[in-house]
């Protein structure tokens, strides 16, 4: 009987230890980075009810503080966007950025050359529209989507070249799976394959909001995650089911709540920069 009180007392002290000690980043600023006026919501989800439906994309970037430093993951629609109050039209969507970037990182008081970690969910010109601006940073980028976007076949793979021109002398840590940022397992890149060759996710532990994985455009909207399906334009699609699949487990393991980017409606309770969340 004794035995087993001591076994069960250390085990518990075992877990409250773990539990104090758990690393956190200090705060995270959720930044509007543009929309994407969507003409056609069937493109996205493959259902007939919605063709021609159309439907507003929220786009973010986020900055996040940690002890050791900045990271940036993600930088929405270009800036030069903003001087175009009719948007950019493209195939998909008309392409919006009300309040640049540049503008909303001066508002928080960081300047890009501050921003040590670098990385975005993939190269498509919604996530990548600002990316010349970090090319002081570290790039982490996984090797499947360094070869599609410096490779000899950028336009293969449909990359915006000209977002990438300040990025490729930068100082890159070429990933093959999951990366721990900070060594701390506070900011984790997790690899999502599908959308694009090396698409990525990534998951945050904050203090206070609790655990998050940002989707990046492993899911584009809810309605296609209740349904566990991608769209078929996607570089794999059943890749991408694939990584749904996993981060799902991934999920279900960590207790992380699943942010996704452009899913409007999902994110209007989400504090938006200046503001943070910690
Ligand atoms: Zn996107």
């Amino acid at each position: 009987m004794k035995n087993i009180f001591i076994a069960t007392a250390v085990l518990l002290s075992g877990c409250a230890g773990t539990w104090e000690s758990t690393p956190v980043v200090e705060r995270m600023y959720v930044i509007t980075c543009g929309e994407n006026h969507v003409k056609d919501l069937a493109r996205f989800t493959g259902q007939a009810a919605d063709k021609d439906k159309a439907v507003v994309f929220s786009d973010y970037c986020y900055l996040i503080r940690h002890a050791k430093g900045w990271m940036l993951w993600d930088t929405g629609n270009a800036d030069r966007l903003a001087a175009m109050p009719n948007g950019l039209q493209t195939p998909v969507a008309t392409a919006y950025m009300r309040k640049p970037l540049a503008e909303s990182l001066k508002e928080i008081g960081v300047a890009p050359e501050q921003i040590q970690h670098f990385a975005m969910s993939h190269h498509h010109g919604d996530h990548s529209g600002n990316a010349n601006y970090f090319g002081t940073s570290t790039l982490y980028m996984q090797q499947a989507e360094y070869d599609a976007v410096f490779g000899a076949e950028p336009q293969k793979y449909g990359v915006a070249v000209a977002n990438f021109e300040k990025l490729r002398g930068a100082k890159t840590v070429k990933l093959n799976g999951d990366h721990d940022v900070f060594g701390d397992g506070s900011v984790v890149i997790k690899s999502t394959p599908g959308d694009t060759p090396g698409h990525q996710s990534l998951f945050v532990r904050l203090a206070k909001t609790g655990k998050v994985l940002l989707s990046g455009d492993m899911v584009h909207q809810s309605v296609n995650w209740d349904a566990m399906r991608a769209p078929g334009f996607n570089f794999n699609v059943e890749r991408s089911v694939q990584s749904m699949r996993e981060m799902d487990v991934y999920l279900k393991q960590t207790g992380a709540k699943l942010w996704i980017n452009h899913d409007m409606v999902q994110n209007q309770a989400i504090p938006k920069a200046p503001a943070f969340v910690e």
